[in-house]
């Protein structure tokens, strides 16, 4: 696993805090309680590496985890969405923020995007995958807590929603299930992220 000795390295509210432009980065989006910091948790073999993205007050944040030996790679915590308990000013400074970091981040080469497989494709994740597609990004849906269904519902679930974002958006998106709890998917997750970043 690529990802075993990932750690926090910074988190960043403004552009001028990112780090250096020139390497390889995923960002992972997904609505609070999804299950986004369980996943990172999981890929990454780690049982509290996301917990610093969750504290209440600092959400609205690109949090960066970085993983020895490998260079100028990161995983990039967006903040969770679909709570409206953000301050007005404050969500369009962070919509401005995501919107020029989409836009301009050379390193960014995908998305990944947290879904519960209860209730896949709310609008916001609907946005956020257009958004990377738009930005010529793919972008990986994980169907997490896929353990919370049995097979044949999960396999159902997954069909579908592969149908509609093939529809939508052809071979730039990918999706599959995942369980952060039973490790679901979890080969296959690394193996979408690590290919990504060429590892
Ligand atoms: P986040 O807000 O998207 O970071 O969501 P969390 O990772 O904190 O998870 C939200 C809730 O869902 C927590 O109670 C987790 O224990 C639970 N959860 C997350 N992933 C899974 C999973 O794969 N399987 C099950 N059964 N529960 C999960």
């Amino acid at each position: 696993n690529p990802f075993a000795r990932a750690k926090y390295l910074l988190a960043a509210h403004t552009p001028q805090q990112l780090p250096a432009d020139g390497g390889y980065e995923v960002a992972f989006a997904g609505r609070s309680n999804a299950g986004k910091s369980s996943a990172l948790n999981a890929l990454c073999q780690q049982n509290a590496l996301a917990r610093v993205s969750k504290t209440p007050g600092r959400t609205q944040q690109l949090v960066f985890f970085d993983f020895p030996p490998y260079d100028n790679r990161f995983l990039v915590d967006l903040p969770g969405y679909g709570y409206a308990k953000v301050p007005r000013d404050l969500k369009a400074h962070w919509q401005a923020f995501l919107a020029q970091y989409f836009r301009e981040r050379q390193a960014l080469k995908g998305l990944v995007v947290v879904m519960d497989i209860r209730h896949p494709l709310k609008e916001y994740d609907r946005q956020m995958i257009a958004f990377a597609v738009e930005h010529g990004m793919p972008a990986h849906a994980l169907l997490t807590k896929a353990d919370k269904l049995g097979r044949g519902a999960a396999g159902n679930t997954l069909q579908a929603v592969r149908k509609e974002l093939l529809a939508l958006h052809g071979d730039k998106v990918s999706v599959q299930t995942f369980s952060g709890e039973t490790n679901i998917g979890i080969d296959e997750a690394r193996g979408v992220i690590a290919g990504w970043m060429e590892i």
